[in-house]
């Protein structure tokens, strides 16, 4: 086993680090305050094609892997940028890893260059009010009528829609009663934005406020065949193979937060001094860190083994294994680390100022968000345990 980073690798984190470093804790904090997309950011990284890692040179892309990509995010993230440094590229991911895998080829030159350079935003639409986290039971709608699909529905908590050119839309095409199996009856949709036919309201939020999250509200949205991503009613397997990468990059940004985080509070312990000695000699500020920090690190590379797994091409049963157990130690680890390092900065953590406790609103995302901590926690009893299943599709 070798767990030295290639020379590849090496050149995407030395990119990723530099590229963070102009985009430190103070121009996020701006960002957020503001609650401004990173327009210049974006534009950089779109420059250093980070939106195409995982896309083919022949679209446009670098040609690398998710191994690849999660070292751009925990470096980005790690080395000032916090959340801000992700949040945009895992929509495009989400986007990218459906078209890549069920994509005809028109769609691949249509979008692949544009996400790879930057050019086009994504966003996902899958949460809806009444289905939450039982994706099955959607309700949006979209009606064969001849060779259209007429789509109706809401759906909640879609962020970046206000930015994207495309959004990724999961709807019925077939109704419950009259699917064979549960899993059966979705499909996938690429529909280009602005669309009249589309609506939406910003949810304002606790956290990551340069990303705007949105209710939707579609009326009337008329689709084509070009529209259609994959095969119609098989929807919910397409989208399952892009929720697994969804996971790691959420695992690779709670790793680069947490570090980011712990970095920051070791600085201010060793020059923080209330009695005599600084407080990072305190035990009780030190060792809880220095915890934190291990189990980080061991999510760290349980996350690239999920990685290797995607890129390797093993089953998405064993990907998804790995990349949920990915998923529930890194957030936890995280949540652990940001808070100890909240602590460390007594009364100025509190303080916008210091940073941390805008981590904090960061971290606290990734418990409910993509998929919440206990959701990850079922599909592990059941399909690594092999425990009976915790609901009822
Ligand atoms: C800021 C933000 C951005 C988002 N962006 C997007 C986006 O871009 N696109 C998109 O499609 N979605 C997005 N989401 C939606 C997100 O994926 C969902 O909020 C999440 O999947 C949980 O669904 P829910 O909020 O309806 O919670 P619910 O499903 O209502 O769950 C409520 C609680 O019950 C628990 N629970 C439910 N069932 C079980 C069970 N069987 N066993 C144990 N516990 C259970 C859950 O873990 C949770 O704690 C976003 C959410 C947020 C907050």
């Amino acid at each position: 086993m070798d767990f030295r980073l290639t020379d590849d690798q090496l050149k995407i984190a030395d990119s990723a680090r530099k590229i963070a470093q102009k985009f430190g804790p103070e121009y996020w904090m701006e960002k957020d305050r503001n609650r401004e997309f990173p327009e210049e950011f974006w534009n950089t990284i779109g420059k250093a094609r980070f939106p195409g890692i995982i896309i083919p040179e022949k679209y446009g892309g670098l040609g690398k892997g998710l191994s690849e990509l999660i070292i751009a995010v925990e470096e980005l993230d790690e080395n000032g940028c916090g959340y801000g440094g992700s949040a945009h590229l895992l929509l495009s991911t989400i986007c990218t890893t459906a078209i890549l895998r069920h994509g005809s080829e028109e769609q691949k030159k249509k979008y692949l260059p544009k996400i790879a350079r930057g050019e086009i935003k994504c966003c996902l639409a899958l949460t809806e009010p009444d289905a939450g986290s039982n994706t099955l039971n959607i309700k949006t709608r979209a009606d064969k009528k001849n060779d259209r699909w007429i789509v109706n529905g809401n759906k909640i908590f879609i962020s970046d829609i206000d930015q994207a050119g495309l959004m990724l839309l999961i709807a019925r095409t077939t109704p419950q009663e009259k699917i064979e199996k549960k899993g059966l009856g979705l499909s996938l949709f690429l529909v280009e934005l602005p669309d009249d036919s589309i609506q939406y309201h910003m949810i304002p939020k606790h956290g990551m406020n340069y990303s705007k999250t949105f209710q939707v509200h579609i009326q009337n949205l008329q689709l084509s065949k070009d529209n259609l991503l994959g095969e119609e009613g098989k929807g919910w397997y397409h989208v399952l193979n892009s929720l697994n990468p969804e996971r790691m990059v959420i695992a690779a940004s709670a790793i680069g937060i947490a570090k980011l985080a712990i970095k920051t509070a070791v600085e201010y312990s060793k020059q923080r001094k209330v009695f005599e000695d600084p407080i990072g000699s305190y035990q009780g500020l030190q060792f809880p860190l220095a915890n934190a920090y291990a189990k980080i690190e061991a999510a760290r590379i349980l996350n690239q083994k999920a990685a290797w797994l995607y890129d390797t091409g093993a089953h998405y049963r064993e990907v998804g294994a790995t990349a949920n157990m990915a998923k529930v130690v890194a957030v936890d680890a995280a949540i652990e680390a940001v808070y100890h390092a909240m602590q460390i900065f007594g009364g100025y953590g509190y303080a916008v100022q210091y940073h941390v406790e805008r981590w904090w609103r960061e971290v606290n995302l990734f418990r409910l968000a993509p998929v919440t901590q206990q959701l990850a926690l079922a599909f592990i009893g059941e399909h690594v345990l092999g425990m009976p299943p915790s609901y009822r599709r």
